[in-house]
C-alpha cells in the first residue's frame, strides 16, 4: 500500500506539481523543480501570504541578494551555531544526521535538543545501523556540521560569500536604510519572500527538507516597552497548543485556547500569540486542516541561536508532525550583533525622544587630525568618525592600545594617543532603543506540501476510483477548466469564446479539448481545479444559451445560463 507521501510523490511528477530536478543528469537530492501545476500553486499561496502578512498588516516587502559576505555571517552567529548532527558510516561512508536516526528508532521525538555527546550515547543504547548498509554506528563519533553553502565572490581568491541561509539577515542587515522609510517610527514591520539555501545532511520527502527552498519571512521590529500587538484582533481565534511543559507529559496531550486566553494564562508571548492568530485564520484560508495541525513550542535547548521563545506550525502527515513555519521572539539579538560588528552601533537602533529633556554628563571625544589627516590622506575624515562612534559606544578602549576600525573592507590601528576623551554636562533629549524583533518565517514549500497532502482525497465515481485535490480556490493553480464536449460543429469555437471572456474578467482558466470528457474531468480533479464548464450541443438547443457547470467535490452538475456564467461560477467559488 502506497503511503500518502509516496502518492503525492507520484501526483507531483505525473501532473506536474514537483519532481527532482536535473533527472537527465541523474539528479541531485535536495533540488526539486516545481512544474507548471505547482509553480502556479506556490505562486498562489505566496500571493496570500503577502496579502495576510504584507499589505494586510500594513507592512513593507522588500528583496535583498541571496548572496552575502562573510562578515554578516560572522555576526549573525550562523557561521558558528547554525550546524546539524552528523554521523559517517565507516563501511559505506553515507552521511545521516544522527539526530533524525535517533528519533526514527526509538520513541524520542524532538533529538534536535541533545548534544552530540547524548547523541552518540543514545546511538550505542539503541545499537543504532547505517541506515544504508546496516553497519553499526555504536562507536562511531557525532560531528556538528554547518549547513552554509560557502562561495567566492569576484576572481581570484575573491571575498567568502555564503548563500543566506534564511532570508532574515538581508532584512536586518538593512536596518539602517530601513528604519529611515519608516521615519525613525517603531513599530514597523519588513517582510521578503525569497529562496534559502542549506546543506542539508540527508535531504528527504520531496519538498519537505530540501538544499534550496523558499521563505516568506517577517520581521516586525518594536519597541519592547512600549509597543503592543492589537490582540482584538485576533483575540477569539482558537489555538491547538504543544507547550513544553504538556511535551514532557506522557501522551500528546494538548492546551486548546483562544489568542486571548493563551496570553492571558501566559501560555505565549504577546506578540507571537498574535501572530500564531493570523496564522492560523490564513491556514484555514488556504486550505490546511485542523484537524492535522497544532502549534508546538520549542524546547530550551531546541531553540535556534537567536530565539528567547519559539513555536512551531506543525502539519500532521503520514503519522509525522512536519513543521511548517517558526515564530520566534528574536529580541533584540540580530540588531545588537550587527550593531557591534559592522562598526554602526546607532544605525542598529532607533532614536527615541523623551517627554521632558534630562540633564546628562556626556562623554566629548576629538581625534587629532593633525595626525590622521597627513597618515590616511582622504580617508582620515571617515577613519576619525568611526573612532568617535567606537569610543563613545566604549570610552576603554581610548585608554588600551591601537583602536581598530574597518573601512572598505580593511582593517587600521590607531594610536590612542590621538584621541582625547572629555566629560561635559549635556541636556538629553532622548536616548538610542535597540528594537526588539518578532518573527513568523514561513517554508513556502512546506506549506505547499501540506496542503498538497491535506487536501488529497480517493473516492469512487461511476464506479471508478477517483483521486481528487480538494483545493481552496484561493490557491488552485486553475480555477475554472472550460472543455468542449466534441471539438466539432461550433463547440471549440464556443468554448474558446468562453475561455476568453472568464480570462478577461479575471478567473485563472485552463481550455481542454483533448481526449474524452470523462478523462478531461478526472485531470482537472487531480490538480484541484473547482469548476469545470462544459459546452455540449443543449448549449446551442436552448435560447438563452446554458453550459453545464461542475463542482469538483460533489461531482454535480448544473445547466447555467452563459449570460450568468460569470456570477454563477463566483457564487460557487
Ligand atoms: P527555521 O529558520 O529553521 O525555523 O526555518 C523556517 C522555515 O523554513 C521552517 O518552518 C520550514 O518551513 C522552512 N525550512 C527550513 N529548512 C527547510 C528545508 N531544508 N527545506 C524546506 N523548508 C525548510
Amino acid at each position: 500500500m502506497e503511503n500518502l507521501t509516496q502518492k503525492i510523490a507520484e501526483l507531483g511528477k505525473r501532473r506536474g506539481f514537483f519532481f527532482q530536478s536535473s533527472e537527465a543528469y541523474g539528479g541531485v537530492s535536495g533540488f526539486q523543480t516545481y512544474g507548471p501545476e505547482g509553480a502556479e500553486l506556490k505562486r498562489n499561496i505566496e500571493d496570500s501570504w503577502r496579502n495576510t502578512f504584507s499589505r494586510g498588516l500594513g507592512h513593507r516587502e522588500i528583496q535583498a541578494p541571496t548572496i552575502m559576505h562573510e562578515p554578516v555571517f560572522q555576526a549573525s552567529g550562523h557561521l558558528d551555531g547554525f550546524d546539524d548532527m552528523i554521523i559517517e558510516c565507516p563501511e559505506c561512508e553515507t552521511s545521516s544526521r544522527a539526530d533524525h536516526l535517533v528519533e526514527d528508532n526509538t520513541d524520542i521525538n524532538e533529538a534536535e535538543a541533545f548534544s552530540p555527546e547524548q547523541i552518540e550515547g543514545l546511538i550505542k543504547e539503541h545499537d543504532l545501523v547505517c541506515p544504508d548498509c546496516g553497519n553499526s554506528l555504536s562507536d562511531v563519533e557525532v560531528e556538528d556540521f554547518n549547513l552554509m553553502f560557502e562561495t567566492n565572490i569576484g576572481p581570484g581568491s575573491g571575498q567568502k560569500g555564503y548563500l543566506r541561509p534564511e532570508t532574515a539577515q538581508g532584512i536586518f542587515v538593512e536596518f539602517p536604510r530601513l528604519k529611515q522609510y519608516a521615519r525613525n517610527q517603531l513599530p514597523f514591520g519588513i517582510t521578503q519572500i525569497g529562496k534559502a539555501y542549506r546543506n542539508e545532511i540527508s535531504p528527504r520527502k520531496g519538498l519537505v527538507r530540501v538544499r534550496e527552498f523558499t521563505q516568506a519571512e517577517l520581521e516586525h521590529f518594536i519597541d519592547p516597552d512600549e509597543d503592543k500587538p492589537d490582540i482584538s484582533r485576533v483575540e477569539n481565534v482558537e489555538l491547538l497548543l504543544y507547550p513544553v511543559n504538556k511535551q514532557e507529559e506522557n501522551g500528546e496531550n494538548y492546551v486548546e485556547a483562544s489568542v486571548k486566553e493563551a496570553v492571558n494564562e501566559g501560555i505565549v508571548n504577546e506578540w507571537v500569540a498574535y501572530y500564531l492568530g493570523i496564522a492560523k485564520e490564513w491556514y484555514v484560508e488556504i486550505g490546511v486542516d485542523m484537524e492535522r495541525f497544532r502549534f508546538r513550542q520549542h524546547q530550551p535547548d531546541e531553540r535556534a541561536h537567536y530565539a528567547s521563545d519559539c513555536w512551531d506550525a506543525e502539519a500532521l502527515i503520514d503519522g509525522d508532525w512536519i513543521e511548517i513555519a517558526g515564530f520566534a521572539y528574536r529580541g533584540c539579538y540580530d540588531l545588537t550583533k550587527h550593531g557591534k560588528h559592522s562598526d554602526s552601533e546607532r544605525e542598529f537602533s532607533v532614536f527615541k525622544e523623551y517627554d521632558e529633556p534630562e540633564t546628562v554628563e556626556k562623554t566629548k571625544i576629538e581625534v587629532d587630525m593633525s595626525v590622521l589627516g597627513p597618515e590616511f590622506g582622504d580617508k582620515a575624515s571617515e577613519i576619525a568618525e568611526k573612532i568617535e562612534r567606537k569610543v563613545e559606544l566604549a570610552p576603554e578602549v581610548a585608554e588600551e592600545g591601537p583602536i581598530f576600525v574597518h573601512l572598505d573592507g580593511e582593517e587600521y590601528a590607531i594610536d590612542s594617543d590621538t584621541v582625547s576623551v572629555k566629560k561635559e554636562k549635556e541636556k538629553k533629549t532622548g536616548e538610542e532603543v535597540v528594537p526588539h524583533v518578532v518573527e513568523p518565517s514561513f517554508g513556502v514549500g512546506r506549506t505547499v506540501y501540506a496542503i498538497l497532502a491535506h487536501s488529497y482525497y480517493e473516492d469512487i465515481v461511476d464506479g471508478e476510483e477517483r483521486r481528487l485535490l480538494r483545493l481552496e480556490s484561493e490557491v488552485a493553480p486553475t480555477e475554472v477548466a472550460v472543455f468542449p464536449l466534441m471539438n466539432k460543429e461550433g463547440l471549440g469555437e464556443k468554448a474558446r469564446e468562453i475561455a476568453e471572456r472568464l480570462r478577461d474578467y479575471g478567473f485563472s482558466v485552463k481550455y481542454d479539448d483533448s481526449g474524452n470528457i470523462g478523462k478531461r474531468y478526472r485531470r482537472q480533479d487531480e490538480v484541484g481545479t473547482p469548476l469545470c464548464v462544459t459546452v455540449d450541443y443543449e448549449t446551442f438547443e436552448q435560447e438563452p444559451e446554458t453550459v453545464t457547470v461542475r463542482e469538483r467535490d460533489s461531482t454535480e452538475q448544473e445547466r447555467v445560463r452563459v449570460e450568468e456564467l460569470e456570477e454563477a461560477l463566483i457564487a460557487r467559488l
